[in-house]
């Protein structure tokens, strides 16, 4: 049967009660073994001084018998004199004294090879009734005939004296665990308090109220580390959050004058009859409306998509040079609408290994921006450099692209890459810009491990850069 305990508290308090039951079980039985361990060894030094004393006292009787001085036992205060068991035995093993303590008992049977030869052998065993004696065995001279003499004491005290104390400590044991538990409980409580707190509060949170934040007590411990992580969280959650209220606003700001225009344009047509070809200029200026729309909605789709992770690149090795020659086809339309003059150098051969549709959409967009801005007959200058930053084989390459027109004031350089910016907003409305595109050629450059700003051109204008990681075929 599994007991579950569902609450980390309850399963925390079992857990410390009984690694420390395991580790006081642990600790009793060492005590109580080390306590017996250092009894036994006062015993055995107990018995080497009772050997001196009793091979003094032994001597060979006028009939040739081994006996023990009488006065000796006449001093019987010391229990250890009274408990001794006795045992004298000629080199061929046969019995020549045994004391009336042993009862007719043999102390260790027949004699063992190098027995007591080498000082005391020490040697636990039971005696024939059991009684377990820890003997000592010692070769001696007695009368200038060799003897072994054997002598024990009864290890039983001393196994009884650990059993009390193991029975003493055992008796603790329930009382300690009980102590434990409650000190292990009250402990974790204390513990879990803040992450309760955080729990509360977390919960407390919503939309409306992203900008609370958790208490930190303590930021070096594990608690007040994950207090901040989750400030962090939410810090990022509240960004995201003002970021998708303030993205809504101006999408549906941004709809509302193409929408509008649609709708007045449709209605001027509807207010009175025309001829055939009139309507068909108002419904071509409400499907340019409708062209622009769409348009925009195609690339907040992307910026979405892009945000959200969800692209795929399709990386492709090829000459940054063929693209730029496309994007300036795509444009070349419109430059030359305002006469102007798009001017290509640099290196031909720098390779890029990226996402060619991606890349052509910003290089486009910038191209386009550079047209629509500049003034008819201006120079748009595009250039292609490697460049390091360390000695050695190019590490990236700059695209540079400078026009003539009225530049980006620096207090705007950053913003101009924000959704819907605008310098001018009744002049770049009139060219039909959005304020997307920008951001979108910023997400698409920094996709590829690269970067995009814009620099004041002298004596006018702007120039945009952008810089990609370059690649060398080996
Ligand atoms: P838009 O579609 O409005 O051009 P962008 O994101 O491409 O949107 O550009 C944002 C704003 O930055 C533009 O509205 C314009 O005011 C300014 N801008 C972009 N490129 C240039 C440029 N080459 N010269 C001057 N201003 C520019």
């Amino acid at each position: 049967m599994s007991i579950r305990i569902r609450n980390i508290r309850g399963r925390l308090t079992l857990w410390y009660v009984v690694i420390f039951g395991l580790l006081f079980a642990a600790y009793i039985c060492s005590a109580c073994f080390l306590q017996y361990w250092q009894l036994k060894q006062q015993l055995y030094h107990a018995e080497v001084q009772d050997m001196e004393t009793v091979q003094g006292l032994l001597y060979f009787t006028a009939d040739g018998r081994v006996s023990l001085h009488e006065e000796y036992f006449n001093r019987p205060e010391s229990r250890l004199l009274l408990d001794r068991l006795l045992e004298v035995l000629d080199s061929n093993g046969h019995v020549l004294f045994r004391n009336r303590k042993l009862d007719g008992n043999t102390l260790g049977g027949r004699l063992l090879p190098d027995e007591g030869v080498n000082g005391f052998t020490p040697r636990s065993l039971r005696l024939a009734d059991g009684t377990p004696v820890l003997v000592i065995s010692h070769a001696h001279v007695l009368q200038e005939t060799p003897v072994l003499i054997r002598l024990a004491y009864s290890t039983e005290p001393l196994r009884l004296q650990s059993l009390q104390l193991l029975g003493l400590l055992t008796l603790v044991l329930p009382i300690a665990l009980i102590a434990a538990g409650f000190a292990g409980y009250r402990f974790v409580i204390r513990v879990l308090d803040p992450l309760e707190q955080m729990a509360g509060l977390t919960e407390r949170i919503t939309a409306r109220r992203l900008n609370e934040r958790i208490p930190v007590k303590n930021p070096e411990d594990e608690l007040g580390h994950m207090a901040l992580v989750l400030n962090g969280l939410l810090e990022r959650l509240q960004e995201s959050f003002e970021q998708l209220q303030r993205f809504t606003s101006d999408v549906s700001h941004e709809l509302r004058t193409p929408l509008a225009a649609v709708r007045s344009v449709g209605e001027v047509g509807l207010q009175e009859e025309h001829d055939a070809e009139k309507y068909r200029d108002i419904i071509g200026s409400m499907l340019e409306e409708v062209a622009k729309l769409t348009a925009m909605i195609d690339t907040l789709l992307t910026i979405a998509h892009a945000e959200s992770g969800a692209i795929q690149l399709q990386q492709t090795t090829f000459a940054l040079m063929d693209l730029v020659q496309e994007g300036v086809a795509v444009v070349g339309v419109l430059a030359e609408d305002k006469k102007q003059t798009l001017s290509v150098t640099g290196d031909q051969g720098a390779l890029v290994c990226a996402d060619r549709a991606f890349l052509r959409m910003a290089l486009v967009n910038l191209l386009d921006n550079a047209v629509k801005y500049s003034p008819s007959g201006s120079t748009i200058r595009i250039s292609l450099q490697p460049g390091s930053t360390s000695p050695g084989p190019p590490e990236f390459v700059e695209l540079a692209i400078q026009d003539e027109g009225p530049g980006i004031p620096e207090a705007a350089r950053q913003r101009v890459f924000d959704r819907f910016y605008r310098l001018d907003e009744a002049r770049t409305r009139d060219s039909g810009g959005f304020g997307l595109g920008l951001p979108i050629a910023k997400w698409a450059v920094e996709a590829h491990g690269g970067n995009i700003d814009v620099k004041a051109a002298l004596p006018a204008g702007a120039i945009f850069c952008i810089k990609l990681p370059t690649v060398q075929l080996l």
